[in-house]
């Protein structure tokens, strides 16, 4: 399996394979770039088919976490981890035990947090043998999806003052696909701005939650991408808009906290070109990575919910740029990124990696 020639290989510094035979761990971590700090990213656990998928999840995600920090302003770099196999039957307190010695043994170099298929538990288990963690209850700022909500809403904001003209949300209408932990926060942001909300979720639960709490309308999960609506907004899976949906889309603006919308960066280029605006999405969904940079004995929410808010005007600036380089936001987005790159001391101080 070649790790330098791999299409998703990016002049990453380290990608470090581990694995313990006692517990059944088999895991990647893969670091990008640290030029603004440790490489800070989530850990996941996935039924990979193979070890190709699993290194290709590795490189991509660490990669975005990489934009995803400097785009935040954030004093970290970016990396990420995964574990695999089926988080259903494999995990085990051994197994988080080596993964926190794996994670360990990189000296700080990279910093350890929850992603698909890891809890705030199975974190804290890792914590018992790494200080190299942040996003526990421990370390002050606890669940990430609060603050990411709030950066898809001031994100939204700022997209509907770019492609609409308006600074208010009172009458927008915004599609929402997916009403988990993002979701449900967002739906409940948006209804109190004032925002005409359609819903739609697998769960059949969470949308009898939302018509009552928030007087949504539901649509059945595919029909979701038809709506006629200001704003598509996708909170649940990734690679949501491709060849198929676009053509379907009737929403002007796409602002959501999924990773991975695209299904393939020519998407970007693709929405663009039908007028649609598209808040990328490492953009848009910082808000949880930011509440962290502020975790530590001193969290102030306050702080770091302003800090989150600073998302609109990065959209803003980025919404802009698209506009004077004649690109798509998806590119104006890698391109101010790669920029902040060249500036590694970020305002912001650090204290989940100290
Ligand atoms: P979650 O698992 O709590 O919620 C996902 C929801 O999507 C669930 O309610 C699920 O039933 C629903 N869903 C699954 N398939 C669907 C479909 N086909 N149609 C409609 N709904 C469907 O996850 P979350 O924490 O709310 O995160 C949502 C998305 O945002 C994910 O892509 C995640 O990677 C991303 N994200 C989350 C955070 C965070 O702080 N939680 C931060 C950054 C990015």
């Amino acid at each position: 399996m070649p790790v330098f020639d791999h299409r998703e290989f990016d002049g990453h510094e380290q990608v470090v394979f581990g694995h313990d035979s006692a517990s059944g761990l088999k895991a990647i971590i893969a670091i990008h770039d640290t030029t603004r700090g440790p490489a800070l990213g989530g850990c996941r656990m996935w039924p990979y088919a193979n070890e190709d998928d699993a290194l290709t999840d590795a490189l991509r995600l660490a990669r975005g976490m990489t934009y995803k920090s400097a785009l935040a302003d954030l004093p970290f770099g970016g990396g990420k981890s995964v574990i695999l196999g089926d988080p259903r039957t494999l995990k085990s307190e051994a197994l988080f035990l080596a993964m926190g010695r794996f994670v360990d043994s990189l000296g700080g170099r990279y910093v350890v947090a929850e992603d698909v298929g890891i809890s705030v538990e199975d974190v804290e288990i890792m914590a018992r043998v790494t200080r190299h963690v942040a996003g526990t209850r421990a370390s002050g700022g606890g669940d990430p999806s609060p603050a990411t909500a709030y950066g898809v809403f001031m994100g939204i904001r700022a997209a509907v003052a770019h492609k609409l003209g308006r600074d208010s949300l009172e009458g927008v209408h915004v599609a929402i696909q997916g009403l988990g932990h993002v979701g449900t926060y967002l739906c409940r942001r948006l209804a109190d701005a004032g925002a005409r909300l359609t819903v739609s979720d697998i769960n059949a639960d969470a949308v009898a939650r939302a018509r009552a709490e928030f007087s949504a309308a539901a649509v059945d999960p595919g029909d979701i991408i038809d709506v006629q609506s200001d704003v598509f907004a996708p909170c649940a899976l990734g690679a949501v808009i491709d060849d198929q949906t676009i053509p379907r889309l009737r929403a002007r603006i796409v602002a959501g906290s999924a990773n991975n919308q695209l299904a393939e960066p020519r998407h970007g280029a693709a929405l663009a070109s039908r007028g649609v605006l598209y808040a990328p999405d490492y953009v848009i969904n910082a808000g949880g990575v930011i509440n962290i940079s502020h975790e530590g004995p001193g969290y102030d929410e306050g702080q770091a919910f302003a800090h989150v808010a600073r998302i609109y005007n990065t959209l803003a600036e980025i919404f802009d740029a698209s506009e004077r380089q004649h690109v798509p936001t998806s590119e104006a987005a890698d391109r101010l990124a790669r920029a902040r790159l060249k500036r590694p001391n970020p305002s912001t101080t650090a204290t989940a990696a100290a």
